[in-house]
């Protein structure tokens, strides 16, 4: 035991030091973070006379633009920034708008870059704002043309492309750029257009059975072959297309037979096919790897994804990613992607309804990676990994026709699904 007067100081020393220890630590947390700045969200806004682009930042950024003379990319370098989670989780955004795609990219440790392209792009004007800091770039049209109904994004805050997997929002309807200008179309140029929609009428469609001949695919355990599974349930899903949906279906090979990829892109492109739709079964190392997945072109999603599409590719995946870099200016161009997305999305989500809750299995959702049939078709494009072959009991339940069925049920939903929601937005 102290005497009193001495356990009095020891407390005041504790305490002189726990406040010392605080400061410290505050301090150190304080100078961390001021040292890169946060980029939280992005959001855009299309007005007849131009885009407007803004980046939300937690502090005033150091940034500097990027643009050749009349380019139709604009990048906006931050220097010691990093990407909120938002962002971090969708790095690309297609969209319909004289804005094409907005995309981040990380580079090195401490920059960040966002690629904004442009279908007509003018000049254009940046500025930074507090309160919230934000870096607001103006982009405008030099068409002056109003750009066709629909492919405003909302006012409403409904983005245009499939929210779940785009966080990056529209602008608020603030003010325009010029109170001169209205947000809304105000002089459609000659007779009253058919609304864009009318033209998306789905009337043919592709079903593309993956691999055949020589190429049979991946091979399972009991010797179940890709290319024979993914025929079957193509026949099943053409059957249910054109006796449900009396719609025109298009099979890429109805046999066993090899046909070349540039052949069935091709075959899509000149039928001006409206859907095209790769069916392909899963393999992976590990055996235990099971579920399935839907695919649309864009870069991978992860190396599982680009060594996927490197396989159904038929190349290594070297030459995939090259291949991937090759396209991507193809793609930054490419808003058919949105609608891909689309399908995608009722694809998989027929796989959830329809397929599992008969079949447990695992959804793996909605993936990108560059197949060489999704970047080469000009019309939405999306590939089905149905099940692993590579998997005991998934391999067991694709020899069955009942389970066959349920897959080709769940594809047709998924088309079907796409289909009514592009007839009635
Ligand atoms: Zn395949």
């Amino acid at each position: 035991m102290y005497p009193k007067k001495k356990r009095q100081s020891i407390v005041v020393l504790i305490a002189v030091w726990s406040l010392f220890l605080l400061l410290v630590t505050a301090h150190a947390r304080t100078s961390s973070a001021s040292n890169k700045t946060t980029i939280t969200d992005i959001r855009y806004k299309s007005y007849p006379t131009h885009t407007r682009v803004v980046i939300d930042c937690d502090r005033p950024p150091l940034y500097r633009i990027d643009r050749m003379i009349d380019s139709h990319l604009i990048s906006v370098h931050f220097s010691k920034a990093i990407l909120g989670k938002l962002l971090k989780d969708n790095p690309i955004l297609l969209l319909q708008g004289d804005l094409q795609t907005l995309e981040t990219q990380e580079e090195g440790k401490d920059d960040i870059v966002v690629l904004l392209t442009f279908k007509s792009p003018g000049e254009h004007k940046v500025s930074t704002l507090s309160n919230p800091d934000r870096l607001v770039i103006d982009v405008t049209n030099p068409e002056g043309d109003i750009p066709p109904e629909g492919e405003l994004p909302h006012t409403d805050g409904v983005p245009t492309v499939p929210s779940p997997s785009s966080p990056l929002t529209p602008e608020a309807p603030k003010a325009p750029l010029s109170p001169s200008s209205p947000a809304s179309p105000s002089q459609p140029q000659g007779a009253p257009s058919p609304p864009s929609g009318s033209s998306s009428e789905i009337r043919t469609i592709v079903i593309d059975p993956g691999h055949g001949g020589d190429d049979t695919g991946a091979i399972g355990q009991m010797r179940l072959r890709e290319s024979d599974v993914v025929l079957d349930v193509s026949i099943r899903v053409t059957k249910l297309l054109r006796n449900r949906l009396r719609k025109e279906v298009i099979m890429t090979r109805e046999t066993d037979i090899f046909i070349p990829l540039k052949d069935r892109t091709e075959l899509a492109n000149n039928k001006n096919a409206d859907l095209f739709v790769s069916i392909h079964a899963n393999a992976a190392r590990r055996k235990t790897a099971r579920g399935v997945e839907t695919y649309l072109f864009g870069r991978a999603t992860d190396e599982q994804a680009l060594a996927l599409a490197a396989r159904e590719n038929a190349t290594d995946i070297k030459s995939a990613q090259g291949f991937q870099e090759i396209i991507l200016n193809d793609l930054l161009r490419d808003f058919v992607l949105n609608e891909a997305l689309e399908l995608a999305h009722y694809t998989q989500e027929a796989f959830v309804k329809t397929l599992m809750p008969s079949y447990p299995t695992l959804s793996l959702g909605v993936k990108k990676a560059p197949f060489y049939v999704l970047a080469h078709t000009k019309m939405p494009a999306i590939l089905a990994e149905i099940s692993f072959v590579s998997n005991r009991v998934e391999e067991q339940r694709l020899q069955e026709g009942s389970y066959r069925q349920k897959i080709a049920e769940s594809i047709f939903q998924g088309i079907k699904g796409y289909i009514e929601a592009k007839r009635n937005p």
